[in-house]
């Protein structure tokens, strides 16, 4: 009989614990050593990552309570697809780039950067510049939202209906980025959304204009059938292959 034979080892057990635990820590600290203030940026990192990974477990409190509940769930399975890509996206922001705050607020991870580009939203992280807020008030911050909301009603179709055609609007035209109908579609939603849950008037029609006849557009029951038949082919192409490739042997 052969001896099982345990290659567990407490001393490397404790230093990946560690640098789990502190690597995000370690990372803040260098950024700090060589841009300064290391102490602060080391507990941003430590704070912010346990913030990335907890995220999604943390619903949106304007939500009666079975929707936060749905909120959770949904972010793990209907809204997977994007929450995935936001949440590595996220941690090599997080890694690389100079992150001044994160924050959990209206159901979203709010990530808050030195550098000037605007924002942007992938599931529910947000990745704004500086002079993004957590506030309603805030131009960026109430846009933004309304693709967390697109998120929300689309789930897997979201980075085909609005994602990829926002960030193709934003590349050809700068200036009629706004009032691409993906734009107009993400600022009456942010809209309704404030005005329901927020009492005054917070929106910009200044920075985030909505124009006359532009519409909240929905996804329709056949998108998502087709995304269902392109998905599951998609899949299914290689799974096949491989299967003729065996019985074929
Ligand atoms: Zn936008």
């Amino acid at each position: 009989m052969e001896a099982v034979v345990s290659d567990f080892s407490p001393l490397l057990f404790g230093i990946q614990s560690f640098i789990l635990l502190f690597g995000f820590f370690l990372i803040g600290f260098v950024k700090g050593v060589v841009f300064g203030d290391p102490f602060r940026t080391g507990f941003i990192h430590f704070v912010g990552s346990f913030k990335l990974y907890f995220g999604l477990w943390v619903p949106d409190k304007n939500l009666s309570l079975p929707l936060r509940f749905l909120q959770i769930i949904s972010g793990f399975t209907w809204e997977c697809i994007q929450n995935i890509i936001g949440f590595w996206v996220s941690i090599i922001t997080l890694i690389g780039l100079d992150v001044r705050s994160i924050e959990l607020v209206n159901g979203i991870v709010l990530i808050r950067l030195s550098h000037r580009f605007g924002a942007f939203a992938l599931g529910r992280f947000i990745i704004g510049d500086n002079s993004i807020e957590p506030d309603p008030r805030n131009l960026l911050f109430q846009h933004e939202y309304g693709h967390v909301l697109q998120s929300r009603v689309s789930g897997p179709l979201y980075l085909f209906k609005y994602g990829i055609p926002s960030l193709i609007s934003a590349y050809r035209n700068q200036l009629l980025h706004s009032s691409s109908w993906v734009e107009q579609d993400a600022n009456r939603r942010a809209k309704n959304y404030w005005d329901t849950y927020v009492a005054d008037e917070v929106w910009s029609y200044r920075a985030n204009p909505i124009i006359d006849g532009s519409r909240i557009v929905n996804p329709k029951w056949w998108e998502f059938v087709l995304f269902v038949i392109v998905f599951f082919g998609l899949v299914s192409l290689p799974v096949a292959l491989l299967y003729l490739s065996i019985i074929l042997n």
